[in-house]
């Protein structure tokens, strides 16, 4: 965060700002009890992915606030309180609002999507490679919003690995249109929104055809 003053929003919230701009998120429900977890799993489908919805909780999974590939209502009970007691251990006194019910995305080529409002330049929109990539190899694109199609087409040919996302040894190439099209929605949001100083899509799954964000962070200044 770059700023005393802000604070991040609720996943839940989060997710709510996206569906605005026509990010698609997994179907989803939020539960406050065991109960109520394996009630919308139950209507979601499985496997599903179960996440700690909490104010104090920045990176879930570090505090053993994700489970994944949980298959059927006595499992999602189990994760349900195990988060709820890992959460506790991990994180002193945290807040717990309830444990989001995911239906669990296929597997895909990772990606992160981020904005940032620079102090000098105003909303910028960074575009990189997910997972450990992001942090060893720091193969991103930035650019200073807002965003016409021809830069976020840029942005993604512009990283080292665009080669993979073409589709490598004769695989079809992923959706390269839906991540022009998340950059520009993004770049929209930011803009649209001054108050958010940070937001982080991580990881995003692209596919051959379209793509899914997996997890949203948003920390927006208090003021306004
Ligand atoms: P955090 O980054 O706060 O630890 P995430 O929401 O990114 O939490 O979840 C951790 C990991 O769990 C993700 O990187 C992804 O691999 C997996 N994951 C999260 N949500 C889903 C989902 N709906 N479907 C499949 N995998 C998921
Ligand atoms: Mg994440």
């Amino acid at each position: 965060m770059t700023e005393s003053t802000a604070r991040f929003v609720l996943e839940p919230e989060a997710i709510g700002v996206l569906e605005r701009y026509g990010i698609p998120y997994p179907r989803h429900g939020l539960a406050r009890s065991p109960e109520e977890a394996a009630r919308i799993a139950n209507d979601l489908g499985y496997p599903v992915v179960l996440k700690v919805v909490s104010p104090d909780v920045v990176h879930k999974s570090d505090a053993g606030g994700v489970v994944v590939g949980v298959g059927d209502g006595k499992l999602v009970r189990t994760a349900y309180e195990r988060i709820s007691d890992g959460v506790q251990a991990a994180v002193p006194r945290a807040r717990i609002e309830g444990v989001l019910v995911c239906e669990q995305a296929p597997e895909g080529f990772e990606v992160i999507v981020g904005g940032l409002d620079d102090p000098a330049f105003g909303p910028i929109v960074m575009f990189g490679l997910g997972g450990i990539f992001t942090e060893v190899h720091k193969d991103v694109a930035f650019r200073i919003a807002p965003l016409d199609r021809r830069d976020a087409e840029d942005m993604v040919r512009e990283i080292e690995a665009y080669p993979l996302l073409t589709g490598a040894r004769g695989q079809p190439s992923y959706d390269l249109n839906a991540a022009a099209d998340l950059l520009l929605s993004v770049s929209r949001l930011l803009m649209e929104h001054r108050e958010i100083v940070e937001l982080d899509l991580n990881p995003v799954r692209l596919y051959h055809k379209g793509l899914l964000v997996l997890d949203a962070r948003i920390a927006a200044s208090d003021v306004g």
